[in-house]
């Protein structure tokens, strides 16, 4: 059987197609929906996270704000500008991007953004919504994207062992709470670091989510034959015969996985650009939640 080549990219402008139309129906009604992206310091690869949402936005008609402060922003400034942005009417999602420097401590700054404003889905409040299934909660961009291609690609997930490697509250654990949610119903293991002898967990997976951040780590002989792999990896590797001197590979084996199992996503190409796509949806259903009250 030859495998599906899960193509992300393709998926992700369906969505964002798809939500042109809110978009407009919002903006007519006097509610563009809007964004506010915080960034603090000059982390390169950050900054090209924090334009591409921006660039995003404008392509779809979303209101944008790019705040961009220096590294020595203090967390009292950084938590006055939140504090700004809970009150300010134009902007219904509030993201700040990570990592942010040493001295800032992330977690007490997701817990000054309003729930309500919280599309990252990082604030206790969502968290708990997650785990309580109650969908007016923000669920983080990525495990929400891999839950659309899944989806796109009508690939079964009932009943279905799901393995689901690394146990961050930005992927692993919210992406377990999806699939073993009523929506889903799959029954799910949650694999990091400690976990015995992995390779051996993996094959009895209908279902592999790797999120480990460690390149190409899950190898042909962690896959079930037929299995679907999703890659939440994003990884640099030094690559010399590359003009940039690195190239992106994600934390599965792609050539020797892609041989064995039914479904994959490709590194890049596969979930990263879900990601965003499911940052503008969760901006508009902040926009719409907070001002139609659905
Ligand atoms: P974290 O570093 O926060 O978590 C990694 C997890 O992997 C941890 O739970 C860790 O276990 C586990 N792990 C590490 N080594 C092993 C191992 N040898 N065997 C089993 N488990 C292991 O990473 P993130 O969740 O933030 O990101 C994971 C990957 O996804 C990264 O490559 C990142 O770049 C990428 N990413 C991609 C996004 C996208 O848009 N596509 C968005 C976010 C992340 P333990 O808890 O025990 O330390």
């Amino acid at each position: 059987m030859a495998t599906t080549i899960i193509d992300g990219k393709e998926v992700a402008s369906r969505v964002r197609e798809g939500l042109k139309q809110e978009i407009a129906a919002l903006t007519q009604a006097g509610h563009t929906p809007g964004l506010a992206v915080v960034l603090v310091g000059e982390d390169p690869a950050s900054q090209v996270y924090v334009n591409s949402k921006v660039k995003a936005c404008e392509e779809l008609g979303i209101y944008s704000q790019k705040w961009a402060l220096p590294a020595e922003t203090s967390q009292e400034e950084l938590v006055e500008l939140i504090h700004r942005l809970n009150a300010d009417p134009r902007i219904h999602g509030i993201l700040v991007q990570s990592p942010p420097p040493p001295h800032i401590d992330e977690e007490a700054v997701i817990l000054n953004i309003d729930p309500r404003k919280d599309v990252d889905g990082f604030h206790p409040v969502n968290v708990a919504k997650l785990v309580l299934e109650d969908a007016t909660g923000f669920v983080p961009c990525t495990p929400l994207g891999c839950m659309e291609l899944l989806k796109a690609y009508n690939i079964p997930t009932q009943g279905k062992h799901a393995v689901v490697i690394g146990r961050s509250m930005i992927v692993g654990k919210p992406m377990a709470h999806l699939l073993v949610s009523k929506q889903a119903n799959a029954t799910v293991t949650i694999a990091h670091s400690r976990t015995a002898d992995l390779p051996a967990l993996c094959r009895t997976a209908d279902i592999i989510v790797a999120a480990v951040g460690r390149p190409e780590m899950v190898k042909a002989d962690f896959v079930k034959p037929g299995a679907v792999v999703l890659d939440v990896g994003i990884n640099r590797v030094e690559d010399a015969t590359r003009p940039r001197g690195y190239r992106i590979v994600g934390d599965v084996d792609y050539a020797g996985v892609s041989e064995k199992c039914s479904a994959i996503t490709p590194v890049p190409g596969g979930v990263g650009p879900m990601t965003i796509a499911m940052l503008m949806a969760n901006t508009v259903k902040a926009c719409r939640q907070l001002t139609q009250g659905a």
